[in-house]
């Protein structure tokens, strides 16, 4: 047991450190990240000082000693994540349902697909953080990983494309499953997370042109369009739409948070869907089922609907109140 900690502690720390060397080359030429070229000289970091490097970072040609935490912040926070999503996924069964039994094989698999969904993600949210840049490149390698993982195993899915708790039949394992469900695995899959792209793309492509509509600017950068496709992909449709229900909430609370302790609002919305993404993979067992029951939401094609709408016009108006709100001063907060 204190094999596998050290093994999960010590792979998300490397996996944080890349994510972050990752997110340097994305945005090098850009000020903010500190950790591309010399604060005084201008002259470019070493291929080891932008990878490995950890705080303190010196300047081969002028020699100026200068501090970069957020890469160590990353190394240290991935790490974290890594450790704990693994025991809920393995400990806890965070996402075990009745409707949905992988292969054990399969099970474990999650494990990894999850982790490099989790790894991306932590570079988006890096570089979004630091300059409001979710850069393509890395959206459509998680895509291209997403989608063929999810074609090629047939069973990665935490929930199918579509489950009907109406057709339950009763003392059986779960409701009805389409046979073609059951004798076309990869075909499948490969709805499956192609439907949780396009609508998770969708939802938010709606939000922008709705919000856009009512602030006169779009709240929301067509990054996170692409960003919330690539969520979609990983997770499928029905957690995709769960994600972006409580995306205004985990805003509110954690743009508050950041915004009374430290001063600094963040605008971007892409760290917000990326940290609701993780929320719903580490619950999505009693989403699904008791106490929150979304299952009975999720296999009623009206009901889905009115879901869809009260989200969409509830994400618009709280994503132009959080625009307003995040502009006015942190001291007329703290007062
Ligand atoms: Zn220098």
């Amino acid at each position: 047991m204190p094999m596998i900690l050290m093994t999960l502690l010590f792979s998300g720390f490397v996996l944080g450190r890349i994510a972050a060397g990752w997110a340097t080359h994305v945005l090098t030429g850009n000020s903010s990240t500190k950790l591309d070229r010399c604060e005084r000289c201008q002259a470019p970091c070493s291929i080891r000082q932008r990878w490995l490097g950890m705080g303190a970072v010196r300047c081969k040609v002028c020699g100026t000693r200068w501090t970069v935490r957020w890469p160590v912040v990353s190394s240290l926070l991935v790490a974290m994540l890594v450790t704990v999503y693994a025991w809920l996924l393995t400990g806890l069964d965070c996402q075990k349902i009745a409707e949905v039994q992988p292969a054990t094989a399969m099970h474990l698999l999650r494990l990894p697909y999850h982790l490099v969904f989790l790894f991306l993600l932590t570079v988006t949210v890096l570089t979004d953080l630091l300059d409001y840049v979710i850069p393509d490149n890395v959206i459509m390698l998680g895509i291209f990983a997403a989608v063929a993982g999810a074609t090629v195993s047939g069973d990665l899915q935490i929930i199918h494309v579509w489950v009907n708790w109406d057709a339950q039949v009763p003392g059986l394992h779960g409701p009805y499953l389409p046979e073609w469900m059951k004798n076309h695995h990869h075909l499948h899959g490969l709805a499956w997370s192609l439907g949780g792209m396009i609508v998770g793309a969708t939802f938010i492509w709606l939000v922008r042109g709705i919000s856009g509509w009512i602030l006169g600017q779009p709240a929301m950068g067509s990054g996170d369009v692409t960003l919330m496709a690539m969520i979609g992909a990983f997770i499928g449709w029905q957690p995709a739409i769960c994600a972006i229900a409580i995306a205004p909430v985990t805003a509110i609370v954690a743009g508050l948070v950041v915004r009374v302790t430290s001063g600094r609002s963040f605008v971007a919305f892409g760290p917000y869907l990326a940290v609701s993404a993780v929320i719903v993979l580490s619950t999505w067992r009693w989403i699904w089922a008791e106490p929150l029951l979304m299952r009975d939401v999720f296999s009623h094609w009206p009901s889905i609907l009115g879901l869809a709408a009260g989200s969409l016009a509830a994400l618009a108006v709280l994503l132009g109140g959080l625009r307003i709100f995040l502009a006015t001063p942190a001291e007329s907060i703290r007062r």
